[in-house]
């Protein structure tokens, strides 16, 4: 990272664009540091200021200098995320952020709290380019991708209110808006940051990445070694099946990407998640359940069992409980272990797919 003087203000010597702190991996925030003068001791007191004390202000950095405080109080900005509103679900343990950006997009974050176990499900786009046909951030359309420091902020966000009452964030699902493996940069810069032991510490076992699959993204998660959990959502056993629910499907066929997932599990030695909505009298028959057995037949898996939620744009309805049961059952006769997912924050449509801003 460089401070490019192209966009100094000659008048002011001020950046005409402030530094965004949370974009920053520690390695950046070092350099810019040393370009102002301080040692590595400096930027780790700033580095543990924004992620270890959350520090809401650079001010509340403990143990810098004056000029220090002045000179991030000049050129840098944190906090990218401004709280618009905050809703609870009926059922006590789902609280849903709406938050505005700084270009008047706004992004839904949800923290979840049940058993002691408080996961946040993290956004990574305002909206999604893939246009599954029953997820209410599909419907909405593709606005753009996240910056690193607009994903970091929201993990800030939820860690800052479980603090308030003396808890701290242990799981973070990149299950919110968007496709995480279509911003992949600014969604691995982001981990990065939110992993690493000197500040929010979140450990990697605790982190699913959800992915439409994209394969290419997935190679590549393969090939850097990330070692965060990788769920893909199937929702069809056959290419046709699969891509009237979910388009994607037409450019990244089911033997592509399950070759991509087994290499995935091979080379990091890690189970694969899939996901699976299931939706009345679409995808929960016997023959889809057997299919379904067959394709993730020899895979290290487990599949996540969603009955459907409402959504605005799609009429489907939710599998009953007993079909739901002989779904799963069918599952166990091949071997395969699924969980039906607990249904959280439909009351206020904070649900699986449910997440949408509305302009
Ligand atoms: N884009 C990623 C992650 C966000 S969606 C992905 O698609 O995996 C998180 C999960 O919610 C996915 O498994 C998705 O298929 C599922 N989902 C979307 N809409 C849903 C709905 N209406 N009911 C239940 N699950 C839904
Ligand atoms: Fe995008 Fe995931 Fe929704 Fe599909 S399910 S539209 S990939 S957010």
């Amino acid at each position: 990272m460089t401070t490019n003087p192209a966009t100094m203000s000659p008048m002011l010597s001020q950046p005409a664009r402030p530094i965004h702190l949370y974009d920053l991996s520690r390695a950046q925030l070092r350099e810019l540091l040393a370009e102002w003068g301080h040692s590595d001791y400096y930027a780790g007191l700033v580095w543990a200021g924004l992620y270890r004390d959350l520090a809401a202000d650079n001010e509340e950095i403990e143990g810098l200098r004056p000029e220090l405080h002045a000179r991030l109080a000049a050129e840098t900005q944190s906090q990218p995320l401004t709280v618009q509103a905050a809703i609870d679900s009926a059922d006590g343990h789902t609280r849903k952020y709406l938050l505005g950006l700084r270009d008047g997009q706004a992004i839904e974050t949800v923290l979840m709290d049940f058993r002691g176990r408080a996961t946040a499900c993290v956004s990574t786009q305002v909206g999604c380019a893939m246009g599954c046909v029953f997820c209410a951030t599909g419907q909405m359309g593709f606005i753009r991708h996240l910056t690193p420091g607009e994903i970091v902020g929201q993990v800030i966000h939820v860690s800052r209110a479980l603090r308030a009452r003396g808890e701290t964030l242990r799981n973070i699902v990149l299950m919110g808006m968007g496709e995480p493996l279509h911003n992949y940069e600014a969604t691995m810069a982001a981990l990065d940051t939110v992993m690493d032991q000197r500040g929010l510490a979140v450990a990697p076992r605790f982190i699913t990445l959800s992915t439409v699959g994209v394969v290419p993204g997935i190679h590549r998660l393969t090939d850097e070694r990330r070692p965060v959990r990788l769920a893909v959502s199937l929702h069809g056993a056959t290419d046709a099946e699969r891509a009237r629910l979910v388009p994607p499907a037409r450019r990244w066929p089911l033997a592509e990407l399950i070759d991509a997932c087994r290499r995935y599990s091979e080379t990091l030695r890690r189970r694969v998640f899939f996901e699976w909505a299931l939706i009345d009298g679409q995808n929960d028959g016997p023959e889809q359940a057997h299919a379904l057995g067959r394709l993730l037949q020899g895979l290290a898996a487990h599949v996540n069992l969603i009955p459907l939620n409402p959504t605005h744009g799609y009429d489907g309805r939710p599998t009953e409980a007993a079909a739901v049961k002989a779904f799963q059952s069918i599952l166990a006769s091949y071997g395969l272990p699924s969980t039906v997912r607990q249904r959280r924050g439909i009351d206020v449509a904070a649900g699986c797919g449910q997440l949408a801003v509305e302009k």
